[in-house]
């Protein structure tokens, strides 16, 4: 199952980073203070979260991570949890500890560079104080040994996320911050990383992850163990796990993309019709914004009911219950260009994902049968969102770029305004320009991260155009565009 060349992920995480915070005046003064004191102690604090806007303890600093390997056994009949998480990161600053992102479940053990290491924890923070401090630049190996039952997080706008147990299985989800309920990290976006997961498994279960299955086998005890590897970066919300007694189903595309596609019993045979699309529509989105991520594809159809939404999980989408049409299916696929390979750089930039799959689905539609996005755009505009169940009446209600707060990164006006906005570019560019825009944006932050200042700059610079009054009206404007 080996694929194209992927470019190395650590070197691709380095290029496109959040800015880091200002350090802490205090540690600083007491770093200065033992650095002239001639003491060995090197390291500093690193800041218990990144400070999102929107949330402000997710992630950690002082570090980046390169790779995460996570060793998990899951039995759904008691719903326990073992882990042991084995991250590789490169400290960005000295570090006297550094904190992990990581809600529930018991640490049994941390060691650093293979020494046992301090802990403690403290609401989601689990804060990690090697024997030695580390040095700036140095790349360094945490082991965390952990177990229990995995919690379900409420995401502030009432949506389910974190391990979801469901009757005889589990899925992960973790957009926004949901994957800190099952693994320890560094649970932000902006810091992406390689993964290679193994999921051990009661015999007659299968466990599916993202990216490519490079082994399953039987471990001699009565379980199965599948080893998943992502080669390309992959941002920890989009990191999934699955556990069930799933139908498997694999293939490849017809430009030989491998598929593997999972579907939990009870739903429709493949996942039904809408599914069945999925290696035409990744032929079309390769055709569209330029060749396909990553070194799969596919899908997890969970039972019915057990989220209210998808996930655009890392290669393998999440569905609740089988996709009821192709647009829902066209949306998770078009978000490997927009989200998981072009990344936000922070969840205020959400529109960045949301608008631009949103629009995907309205070029899918304009060209095989449906509504052009003019005609969509037209009507929204008076009023008229019957095509699009979810807009409501509503899709303007802020601007797509500055939600007012957590509990809006997920509604109509991110989705609806947003690919609106890039309607509004195409008007005034016209095809050809907007067209090579799209291409453009996933090629140059391919497997990057990338904020709406990003865009809009990008946006002016490919089009050779003034674009100010489409950001100040659609993208950043108070007040309806109706
Ligand atoms: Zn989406």
């Amino acid at each position: 199952m080996e694929t194209r060349a992927v470019p190395r992920p650590a070197e691709l995480s380095r290029s496109s980073r959040v800015t880091r915070l200002a350090v802490p005046a205090v540690a600083a003064l007491l770093a200065l203070t033992t650095a002239c004191t001639g003491s060995t102690v090197q390291g500093r604090p690193g800041a218990s979260g990144l400070r999102d806007p929107y949330f402000p303890k997710a992630g950690n600093g002082g570090y980046q991570v390169d790779h995460y390997r996570l060793d998990l056994a899951y039995d759904p009949e008691d719903g326990v949890l073992h882990g042991k998480a084995v991250i590789t990161a490169r400290a960005e600053q000295g570090l006297s500890s550094f904190n992990l992102d990581l809600s529930g479940l018991k640490v049994e053990g941390v060691t650093v560079q293979g020494a046992g290491a301090r802990f403690n924890r403290t609401g989601n923070e689990l804060t990690v104080r090697p024997a030695e401090d580390l040095r700036t630049g140095e790349v360094f190996r945490t082991e965390v040994e952990y177990s229990g039952e995995p919690r379900t997080l409420s995401d502030p706008d009432g949506s389910e996320e974190g391990w979801i147990p469901v009757e005889d299985g589990a899925f992960a989800v973790g957009e926004p911050v949901g994957s800190m309920t099952w693994f320890p990290g560094n649970h932000h976006p902006s810091d992406k990383a390689a993964y290679d997961i193994t999921l051990t498994v009661p015999k007659g279960y299968e466990g599916v992850s993202n990216g490519l299955l490079r082994s399953r086998t039987e471990t001699g005890d009565g379980r199965t163990a599948f080893a998943w590897h992502s080669a390309e970066p992959v941002a920890s919300y989009l990191v999934t796990a699955a556990v069930g007694k799933f139908k498997v189903a694999t293939g490849q595309t017809p430009s030989g993309v491998p598929l593997y596609t999972a579907v939990a019993p009870g739903e429709p045979e493949g996942g039904g019709p809408a599914l069945a699309r999925l290696p035409e529509m990744v032929e079309w989105g390769a055709a569209r914004f330029g060749p396909y991520p990553f070194a799969s594809a596919g899908a997890i159809v969970a039972p019915s009911e057990t989220l209210g939404y998808a996930l655009e999980t890392q290669t393998r989408p999440v569905f609740s219950g089988a996709p009821a049409d192709e647009q829902l299916v066209l949306h998770e696929l078009a978000h490997q260009w927009f989200g998981n390979s072009v990344s936000p750089k922070s969840w205020k930039d959400m529109w960045l994902n949301e608008g631009f799959s949103t629009y995907a689905e309205w070029l899918w539609d304009e060209e095989h049968g449906g509504p052009s996005a003019q005609r969509r755009f037209d009507a929204f505009l008076a009023g008229d969102t019957s095509v699009d169940e979810g807009a409501g009446t509503d899709w303007d209600a802020f601007p797509p770029a500055a939600p007012p707060g957590p509990e809006e990164i997920s509604e109509g006006p991110v989705y609806y305004r947003g690919a609106m906005v890039l309607h509004r570019i195409r008007q005034e560019a016209g095809d050809e320009r907007f067209f090579a825009l799209l291409r453009g944006w996933a090629a140059d932050h391919r497997h990057g991260n990338a904020s709406t200042a990003d865009f809009t700059a990008y946006a002016e610079r490919k089009t050779g155009m003034d674009l100010s009054k489409v950001w100040d009206a659609w993208l950043y404007g108070r007040k309806p565009v109706r």
